[in-house]
């Protein structure tokens, strides 16, 4: 893997040279690439603690500090959604940026997309009385599909 050209190519910037000698713009970039892939690539809106797990496979040298950090600054630039926490007190992370709603697994946590037209509801609120809606948010959950197999 070390001297394999394609591998070096993508991560030798990183890997390789000694920690102090990256600029720390380009450190950054890197760091947040690797953050924003393994977010990705998991793709059941990680924590920070997940993303972490994920990246230091491939970044050792990487500080759980360093991933808490950039996933806080990466959701208040809104390159990503902190879709809060779904009763495990953890910050959970969206990579999709489009309206859509969650669906929270009990059993093993995982958050999924759930896509659904939520106009005829709204259509039917009452109680507004002047008041204009900005934004809504809406969990479901229960139980996902591979943990009801393993019941
Ligand atoms: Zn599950
Ligand atoms: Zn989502």
């Amino acid at each position: 893997m070390q001297n394999d050209d394609t591998q070096q190519q993508a991560f030798a910037p990183a890997a390789q040279q000694p920690y102090a000698a990256i600029q720390s713009g380009k450190r950054n970039t890197i760091q947040r690439q690797m953050i924003f892939a393994a977010l990705c690539d998991l793709d059941i809106h990680a924590t920070a603690e997940q993303i972490y797990d994920r990246v230091s496979v491939q970044y050792p040298s990487i500080s759980k500090a360093t991933v808490y950090r950039n996933l806080a600054q990466m959701a208040e630039s809104g390159e990503i959604l902190n879709v809060g926490n779904f009763n495990d007190g953890a910050v959970h992370y969206d990579h999709r940026l489009d309206k859509h709603y969650h669906f929270a697994c009990d059993a093993c946590g995982r958050v999924f997309d759930v896509s659904t037209d939520l106009g005829e509801i709204c259509g039917k609120m009452t109680g507004l009385d002047g008041h204009e809606v900005k934004n809504h948010s809406l969990t479901f959950s229960g139980v996902c599909r591979d943990c009801l197999k393993k019941e």
